[in-house]
């Protein structure tokens, strides 16, 4: 504060009055306006008024104030913690505002900033919290607008997160030492995982929340891995859930599919290990990334494991939650948008289609390398729709190989590169143009290739013809081959 802002001449201060007396005198739209401002306190109200409009006398039976329908006495105000003059009448206002200040009770006359020892603010309210907002009477309509400004900003939970606050007090006085600790301790309290699980009206799981975040500030806590899908790549693929997690995570262990946008979602905070596991450029053994994991849970941070897509496919999380499971660290696991299903999304392509395909299989193509023709060759060619996953480098081989196993060469196939963002590239042709996907070095991001009859019912407007890029190596090869 400078020395010239200008000071206060009505300093707010919040007064006791639950189970006190609080007199309102007046019957009209002044006295009820006051008595419904006064009903949100536990204050005991007694509305004084010879002839009250019907609204107020209302408002008392819904409300449970007192109503005495008498003319203004002086021995109305016994007991009164404060006093409200809304007669309308000033001289009336005025004899009860003298009468209140000569026993000494704060008295507040509507409209007679004269007559008034305090002022009442337009409240924003959410009991325990209160903000009180005062102009010392110059501007009660900019009062109102501010107001409903920071009505608008705070969640109406807040006074359900500070009540759990109160009820957490006491633990936390004796669990976590006062100061920088015990700060920290609130600050995540009412920003981290207990007010977001607030926010959203899950009263139970904030008390978890908040408990276990005790326990965490207290270093009893143990470990907990969570095995998270993180999409197919586009933020807002992100579940609810998933992004829950990361905000609560003290460490993040990403693959390198998942884009930097994606692991920037978690906590601010959080410790975050690339992990790797890009084909090509292993940052990390998988052994290493489960020995990882197992010593982050035992030294009892709260871990997501970030992969991306759905953990379970194609994510080795079997090895993971082996380790884990050995080593006894809990854990769980949180599904993710599969980059199968982001690829049909794109292409607005139907998985299943009644009547040609109910079926699908979710392979990476490298098994049909063997001598024998795996279980999924035959699905496919009884009509299954086919995801391949990390496909790219295998496509000739998977082309001739379900040719081979009869197959049709015509059979559909889509194929999307960075499924779900926004710099994904659609192909469509057939299982005869398939091979070319392996010779083309314009593709840098993930693929997934879609192969079956269901494929036809895709929308083909978007997406580039497969077999172009082969064409054109052919005529390439061909003018070649005339020059020579
Ligand atoms: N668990 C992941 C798959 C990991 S394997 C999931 O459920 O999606 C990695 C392979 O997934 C990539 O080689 C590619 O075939 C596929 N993939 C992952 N993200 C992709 C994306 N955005 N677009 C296309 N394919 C993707």
């Amino acid at each position: 504060m400078t020395k010239d802002t200008p000071r206060l001449n009505a300093f707010p201060v919040f007064m006791r009055v639950e189970g006190e007396a609080v007199v309102i005198i007046g019957g009209g739209e002044e006295a009820a306006a006051k008595a419904r401002l006064l009903g949100q306190s536990s204050a005991r109200l007694r509305i004084v008024a010879a002839a009250p409009e019907p609204d107020l006398v209302a408002w008392v039976e819904a409300n449970g104030a007192e109503l005495v329908v008498e003319a203004f006495r002086p021995d109305h105000l016994e007991g009164a913690v404060l006093v409200f003059a809304a007669t309308g009448d000033e001289a009336q206002d005025r004899a009860i505002s003298e009468e209140a200040r000569r026993r000494n009770i704060p008295v507040n006359a509507v409209d007679r900033p004269e007559l008034c020892d305090f002022f009442t603010p337009a409240l924003v309210n959410r009991a325990p919290l209160a903000i009180a907002i005062g102009t010392e009477g110059a501007g009660p309509v900019l009062a109102q607008i501010v107001r409903a400004r920071i009505d608008r900003l705070l969640s109406p939970s807040l006074g359900a997160l500070a009540r759990l606050a109160n009820s957490f007090r006491d633990s936390v006085e004796k669990v976590v030492p006062k100061g920088g600790e015990r700060r920290r301790f609130w600050n995540e309290f009412f920003s981290g995982a207990p007010a977001r699980a607030m926010e959203i009206g899950h009263i139970s799981e904030a008390r978890r929340a908040a408990t276990e975040l005790l326990a965490r500030r207290s270093g009893s806590a143990a470990g907990h891995v969570a095995l998270v899908g993180a999409g197919p790549g586009a933020e807002d693929l992100l579940t609810l859930r998933a992004q829950r997690m990361m905000m609560d995570a003290d460490v993040i262990a990403y693959d390198a599919l998942v884009p930097e946008a994606v692991v920037a979602m978690g906590r601010r905070d959080a410790e975050r290990i690339a992990v790797g596991k890009r084909k090509g450029c292993h940052s990390k053994s998988q052994d290493e990334i489960n020995d990882l994991l197992v010593s982050l849970g035992h030294a009892g941070k709260r871990v997501v494991r970030l992969k991306s897509g759905d953990p379970l496919v194609f994510g080795r999380a079997g090895e993971e939650m082996q380790a884990l499971r050995e080593a006894g660290i809990s854990y769980e696991v949180v599904p993710g948008v599969t980059a199968a299903f982001a690829a049909a999304a794109d292409f607005e392509l139907p998985l299943t289609l009644r009547g040609v395909s109910s079926s699908m299989v979710f392979t990476t193509g490298h098994d049909l390398k063997g001598g024998t023709l795996p279980d999924w060759g035959k699905l496919a060619i009884s009509g299954a729709t086919v995801a391949i996953y990390m496909g790219r480098s295998v496509a000739a081989d998977v082309a001739s190989r379900l040719i081979e196993a009869g197959l049709s060469p015509d059979t559909a196939v889509a194929v999307v590169e960075n499924a779900s963002l926004s710099g994904r590239r659609r192909f469509h042709g057939t299982l005869a143009d398939l091979p070319s996907l392996e010779t083309r070095t314009d593709l840098t991001g993930p693929v997934m290739t879609i192969i079956g009859d269901a494929v036809a019912g895709a929308n083909f407007e978007r997406s580039e013809p497969l077999a172009t890029h082969m064409q054109e190596r052919a005529r390439f090869a061909d003018v070649e081959g005339t020059a020579a």
